[in-house]
């Protein structure tokens, strides 16, 4: 399939996740952002508003807000609809679903995020698992971020050698950084406090066949998400076979601690910050030496940069849903303009060995 032309996107939601999505579709030859839907006008529709990207808002009655702090609104949500091919919902958790319908009704593609509930969209979607089955779908859901880290290892491992089951032990970052009333401050809270947590079914909604158990804490940090991840394996693999998996998978980093004296997700985000915008990471990252085999048994420690793991997500959801390109050319599209699979000092490049 070749590449069509661009696609006109709107991002509804511009927080953690949209500002991010907007700027990474921003730098795809085959999309043009054509407005954020923002609902206050504060630094983040500030700095929207002199990166040149339009402004809209969910309805007439936050415009006049808008104006006074001399911002130019250039319409409501439904106005933005008309001049889409897609939508990317990044409101809050269950704010998407409301306006599911909205979407539906202007007739454009839909993008979702994991904090909806599956059945929001047509399909629940990770890039290098089940592309395909997002293709030409009206509605797709990218999974949550700890989901996506999951399903980025598990998937690479099970086109390599086959994957049977898996139980994962996640702790979970407390918060993203604007979110300055979440805790916890001092506490290690189970999230939840029984067995599985919904990440297991999270992960099934795009591996149905998966038998798979997580669990799940949060512990006061806002960097990075870190999981410990134990996997059957379809037949016995050497250690040097897993990590081989790994590192061949486009959107996986396998960081040698040894090599690059990294041993933490600190030290992670402050490699990122000098190389990358934002400091983001939306590569899985598996660190080398944690990674163990016992014949069919492979177990390894990854870390999830909660704020840019879906982001590559949601720029091939986009092309997926527009059937614009296949699976492997949207990644590979995707990757080159967002630098994904380079990062200097800790992997795929000469500096840094894998
Ligand atoms: P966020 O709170 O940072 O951003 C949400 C944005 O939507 C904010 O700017 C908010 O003002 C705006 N908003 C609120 N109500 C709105 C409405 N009615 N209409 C339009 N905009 C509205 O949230 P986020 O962290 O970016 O999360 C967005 C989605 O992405 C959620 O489904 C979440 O579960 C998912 N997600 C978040 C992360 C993460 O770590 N932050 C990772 C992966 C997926």
């Amino acid at each position: 399939m070749a590449l069509r032309s661009r696609a006109a996107v709107g991002v509804n939601g511009f927080g953690t996740i949209g500002r991010r999505v907007a700027w990474a579709a921003s730098q795809q030859r085959d999309m043009e952002v054509v407005g954020v839907v923002k609902t206050k006008p504060d630094y983040a529709a500030m700095q929207a508003a002199s990166a040149g990207l339009p402004l809209y808002v969910p309805g007439e009655r936050e415009a006049e807000a808008f104006r006074r702090a001399g911002l130019e609104v250039r319409g409501a949500l439904r106005d933005l609809l008309k001049e889409v091919d897609v939508i990317v919902d990044a409101t809050p958790d269950g704010v998407g679903a409301t306006y599911a319908k909205a979407y539906s009704e202007a007739g454009v593609r839909a993008i979702f995020q994991g904090g909806e509930e599956a059945s929001v969209a047509k399909v629940s979607f990770s890039a290098l698992c089940n592309y395909d089955e997002a293709v030409g779908k009206e509605s797709v859901r990218v999974v949550s971020c700890n989901t996506t880290g999951l399903l980025r290892s598990i998937c690479a491992l099970n086109s390599a050698i086959g994957v049977k089951s898996v139980n994962a032990f996640l702790v979970r970052r407390a918060a993203d950084l604007q979110e300055v009333k979440r805790g916890p401050v001092n506490a290690i809270v189970l999230n939840p406090a029984r067995v599985p947590s919904h990440h297991a079914g999270d992960v099934r909604s795009v591996l149905p066949w998966l038998e798979i158990s997580t669990a799940a804490v949060v512990v006061p940090t806002t960097l990075m998400h870190v999981h410990y991840v134990n996997v059957r394996l379809r037949g016995a693999a050497t250690r040097e076979e897993v990590i081989e998996a790994l590192r061949a998978s486009p959107r996986v980093l396998v960081v040698s601690s040894s090599r690059s004296g990294v041993e933490s997700t600190a030290q992670l985000i402050d490699a990122a910050r000098h190389v990358r915008p934002r400091g983001d990471i939306p590569e899985l990252v598996v660190f080398e030496e944690s990674v163990s085999v016992r014949g069919e048994e492979a177990s390894f420690i990854q870390a999830v940069h909660q704020e840019s793991i879906v982001v590559p997500e949601n720029v091939d959801a986009i092309r997926a849903s527009l059937g614009m390109a296949d699976a492997e050319e949207s990644v590979r599209a995707t990757n080159e303009a967002l630098g994904i699979g380079r990062l200097p000092g800790l992997a795929g490049s000469p500096s840094a060995k894998g």
